[in-house]
């Protein structure tokens, strides 16, 4: 059987799969060290978001041929290496698109209903407050999505079933579908909504693209949601929207630096919903990453091209 290393450890669901058809190695940790005491003779990887697969791993692997992703973000490898070395990169996009999007939700609703501070009111025994916040109903609100990919779509689909109104800004996706309303411009999107949910990938041309200029646009009732990635917004900026109440309050799954220290201001602010980059990390997601995963590296070992090819110029398996 051929032999297939994980740096870190998958779901009992997915070993057992993969115990079907090769020879499974669960490295001593993630290190490059203890990877490279295992890669000699190893046919497969599948990569959680720990460890890095190097150039240098690449080159004490003679066996390696193909590096599996449990997620969609494949930037933990040196894919130019891999391609170099006829090694074949497979991700799973999409994969957990309905879990972010749930996630961007659940946001939407808690900021709307101040869950956060409703919860430390009963804890508190401070039961009388209840009724010193203003909580809103998002039905008939407009929802502002920046980037409709796979994620961006399911955020707008949930809304939707929320009877809010959907705003749309992606300049790649213009002549798309008669139900989606776009914004001609992204100001639009700060300046009407009431919720702005962000969805784009972290490239150099979206790194802080949500800065001051956009966030000073947005009303003093409304919300801003990131689940993307944290480098797409500038932190400072919006740490002083917050502050100054230039907006009503912000929930945020991902940072410019993770993960966050205590005394991060964001931290401080009781109008502002914070979780550790916990969007995918659902008992549902991470079965069916790594059982995903996991399928295709079986179908490299019977002879199958996988679905997910990241340098699919590379085909010989
Ligand atoms: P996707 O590639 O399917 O969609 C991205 C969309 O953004 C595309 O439609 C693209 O046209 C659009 N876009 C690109 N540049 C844009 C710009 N400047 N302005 C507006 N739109 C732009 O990606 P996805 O799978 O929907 O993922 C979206 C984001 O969510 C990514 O940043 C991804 O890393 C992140 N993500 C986060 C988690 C988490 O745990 N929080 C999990 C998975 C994905």
């Amino acid at each position: 059987m051929k032999k297939v290393l994980l740096p870190e450890k998958i779901v009992p669901e997915a070993m057992i799969l993969l115990g079907e058809k090769a020879n499974v190695v669960v490295a001593e940790d993630s290190s490059e060290e203890s990877i490279l005491a295992e890669i000699d003779d190893t046919f497969g990887i599948v990569l959680r978001s720990k460890a890095k697969i190097t150039r240098g791993i690449m080159d004490a692997a003679p066996e390696l041929r193909v590096i599996s992703r449990t997620g969609v973000g494949y930037d933990n490898i040196d894919v130019q290496a891999a391609t170099d070395h006829k090694i074949l990169v497979c991700n799973l996009p999409g994969i957990n698109a309905v879990s972010v999007a749930e996630h961007a939700m659940t946001f939407i609703l808690s900021l709307a209903k101040q869950i956060s501070t409703m919860d430390a009111f009963v804890r508190s025994d401070q039961w009388e407050k209840r009724s010193s916040t203003e909580a809103i109903d998002v039905k008939g609100k407009t929802l502002g999505i920046i980037g409709l990919g796979r994620i961006g779509r399911e955020v707008m689909k949930l809304a939707y079933a929320f009877g809010m109104s959907v705003l749309v800004f992606d300049p790649y996706l213009s002549s798309m579908k008669s139900e989606v309303t776009f914004s001609k411009t992204v100001e639009e999107i700060f300046i009407q909504s009431d919720f702005v949910s962000i969805h784009v990938p972290n490239l150099p041309e979206t790194s802080r693209m949500v800065g001051w200029d956009l966030l000073r646009l947005m009303k003093p009732s409304s919300f801003f949601i990131n689940t993307s990635r944290g480098g797409v917004v500038d932190e400072k900026a919006l740490v002083r929207v917050l502050s100054e109440k230039r907006i009503a309050g912000a929930a945020l799954d991902v940072f410019e630096n993770e993960p966050i220290t205590p005394d991060h201001p964001l931290t401080a602010m009781k109008n502002v919903v914070l979780t550790p980059h916990s969007a995918a990390l659902t008992r549902e997601c991470k079965v069916k990453m790594a059982v995903e995963a996991v399928r295709q590296v079986i179908d490299c070992i019977e002879g199958r091209i996988p679905p997910h090819i990241v340098n699919s110029e590379q085909l010989i398996v």
